[in-house]
């Protein structure tokens, strides 16, 4: 009698732990992917010296290595996208935190958001002038808040209250900057009109998160927003399609929904993550003149850098073991 109850119990339990396993088949791949990007614009291999090149592509090498570290210990994709751009806030190569570009009136403003693609929460800052990491305000008001976009001193305001770190103006300036504010403001043509940073990764457990944080565009209109702080324009993720973060020409990219558009286009047409950016920026957005990128990456582990500019900075690392970064678009067209 008793080998027959001590029989039941094992089978029980055997059964009990195959239930485990197929109650998430999909959830937990062990599968990680991370994709950064700094910015996409006129980015010119015959403008660049050695010496910038080599700091982007060690800066985009620290990042990856940074939030490669957090994925591959287990960690969340909403820390690995945090990370990531809070690495490039800090420093001064990229337009978002430190290095931001100016404003009409010389001034920073400063737009972010992030997007939990397990739970669709976001929290979003814009037009902030003295907070020093605008992604992890963003990320504050999606933890810490009701809402998801707060801006301007109210922003300022509630990221105090949450301890995060205040600047001066004088943190953010940054010469290269102020020169292109200069340029611009002499209406004299140049290059380097915005750039933004961003990342989007898929975590070991099988969730989506997608990051984006920016300067805006030289000589922009005070209180002027673009996307990258409007969810669905400049950053969505969704477990259920994929995470995407942009950069380019902001109002192109709301009027065009692009974030949520490539996801939308995953869902309701099952064209692939590639399909999808492919057709949003380089048949959609060129059609009507506009310049910029996406990175994504879809729930299975696929991802894409996809621009229509000469170039953006990016790089990518995947637990497959695929790691890279780059600056060009060699045939000025999609690279990847
Ligand atoms: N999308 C950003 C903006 O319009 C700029 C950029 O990504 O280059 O504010």
């Amino acid at each position: 009698m008793k080998k027959i109850i001590l029989l039941l119990l094992g089978l029980i339990l055997i059964i009990s732990s195959c239930n485990i396993k197929q109650g998430h088949p999909e959830k937990t791949t062990g599968k990680y992917v991370l994709v950064i990007h700094g910015g996409a614009g006129t980015i010119l291999k015959k403008n660049m010296t050695s010496k910038k090149e080599k700091l982007y592509l060690e800066k985009l090498s620290q990042v990856i290595d940074s939030g490669e570290y957090i994925l591959k210990n287990g960690g969340s994709a909403l820390d690995a996208v945090t990370k990531c751009i809070t690495i490039m806030e800090n420093s001064p190569l990229f337009n978002a935190g430190k290095g931001s570009v100016f404003n009409a009136d010389g001034k920073n403003e400063m737009d972010a958001s992030i997007m939990d693609g397990s739970n669709l929460m976001a929290g979003a800052v814009a037009c902030v002038q003295n907070i020093k990491n605008p992604i992890l305000a963003a990320r504050a008001v999606m933890e810490h808040s009701k809402h998801i976009l707060i801006v301007s001193k109210g922003a300022e305001i509630f990221a105090k209250s949450q301890g995060l770190v205040i600047k001066p103006s004088s943190y953010f300036f940054t010469e290269s900057r102020w020169k292109s504010y200069l340029r611009v403001k002499k209406k004299i043509e140049e290059g380097e009109k915005h750039g933004t940073v961003g990342a989007v990764a898929l975590d070991t457990q099988g969730n989506l998160a997608a990051g984006t944080s920016t300067g805006g565009m030289t000589y922009k209109m005070p209180g002027r927003v673009g996307d990258s702080p409007i969810i669905g324009a400049g950053t969505y993720a969704d477990n259920s399609t994929c995470a995407v973060s942009c950069t380019g020409h902001g109002e192109y990219f709301i009027k065009n929904v692009v974030a949520y558009d490539i996801g939308a286009l995953m869902k309701y047409t099952q064209v692939s993550l590639k399909e999808a950016a492919n057709y949003v920026i380089l048949d959609k957005l060129k059609k009507q003149h506009a310049e910029g990128g996406v990175i994504a990456v879809d729930k299975f582990g696929n991802f894409t850098m996809t621009f229509n500019t000469s170039g953006m900075y990016r790089g990518y690392v995947t637990s497959d073991g695929f790691k890279g970064v780059k600056i060009y678009n060699k045939n000025f067209r999609n690279e990847d």
